[in-house]
């Protein structure tokens, strides 16, 4: 029997339980995957207790991506490069952190044919997301604007993103003209939580602003499935895409890091679109 979870705060909302559950089973597995909630200043104890052999690692999520770093022994690639980390592999006592976020969007991207091609990327969002985000579209060579509430909390990443990956990264502040000044085909990627169950009348882009002619929409939230800016931009004409798809990717992908094994990724798909229609 090991130990899993899911470290954020809020957590009720997400449907990681549900798929990682139902991954241990079809896989024989005795594991358990629970929610955890954690205010920001209990962070670091529940961390440590992760270091003892019941716990296999875990999930982290909002708003602790970032701040989570400081307390692992070390950090993958994927993690060091985009500042952020999404999951926690105990080894024992050694806590390693690895971002998993970053390969399930790219992974969602190819599945759902968003080529990228030329087009520049409009990133909502500063947070644990956007980075993964950011660092998966430059590294395609996208030139994406960040567009962050507070745009002071982001500076230091997005130079530091841009030095490394010698990639054009924008930072502009949440006003109107950050939203009009976009070019008609941009990717528009919400890695906010406007939006997010239980406020779903929520919507990122502005309502007096009209979405972009040709753009394309990709909203990393996945609850609801549907949300305001994806009905937005479908009733507009426009693609659009709820962030089921990334979330059972990386969660596929966190599961083959605690348990070595291939994902049981049917499995993971059916038990999250289980869990929505029960919601
Ligand atoms: P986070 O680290 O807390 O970052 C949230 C970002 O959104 C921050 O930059 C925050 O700005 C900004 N923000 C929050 N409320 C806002 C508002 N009302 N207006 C403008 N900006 C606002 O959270 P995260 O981990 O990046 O997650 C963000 C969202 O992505 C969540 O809904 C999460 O569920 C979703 N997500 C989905 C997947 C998936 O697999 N589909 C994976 C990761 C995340 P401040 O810095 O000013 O607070």
């Amino acid at each position: 029997m090991k130990r899993l979870g899911l470290i954020g705060y809020p957590v009720a909302h997400s449907l990681s339980p549900a798929i990682h559950r139902a991954a241990f089973a079809s896989q024989g597995l005795n594991w358990s995957y629970d929610l955890i909630e954690v205010r920001p200043v209990g962070l670091a104890s529940m961390i440590d207790r992760l270091r003892t052999n019941e716990w296999a690692g875990a999930n982290v999520t909002l708003p602790h991506k970032v701040s989570v770093i400081e307390s692992l022994d070390s950090l993958a690639g994927s993690a060091r490069a985009s500042g952020a980390v999404n999951t926690i592999v105990n080894q024992e006592g050694r806590l390693h952190g690895y971002n998993t976020d970053i390969a399930g969007f790219q992974r969602d991207l190819r599945q759902q044919g968003i080529g990228l091609g030329d087009r520049p990327a409009l990133l909502l969002g500063a947070g644990g997301a956007a980075r993964a985000a950011v660092h998966a579209l430059t590294r395609k060579g996208s030139e994406v604007t960040v567009v962050a509430r507070t745009p002071a909390r982001a500076e230091g990443w997005v130079r530091g993103l841009s030095t490394t990956e010698g990639a054009a990264i924008k930072l502009r502040g949440w006003d109107r003209s950050a939203f009009k000044d976009c070019r008609s085909d941009v990717l528009i990627v919400n890695a906010t939580p406007v939006g997010m169950w239980p406020h779903g009348e929520q919507c990122p882009w502005p309502l007096e602003v009209e979405l972009p002619a040709e753009a394309e929409v990709y909203d990393m939230v996945y609850r609801p499935p549907q949300t305001r800016l994806v009905r937005r931009a479908r009733e507009a004409g426009l693609v659009a895409h709820g962030g089921l798809g990334m979330l059972i990717e990386q969660a596929g992908l966190a599961f083959q890091l605690w348990t070595g094994l291939p994902a049981p990724m049917a499995e993971m798909r059916a038990a999250a679109l289980a869990e929505l229609e029960v919601a």
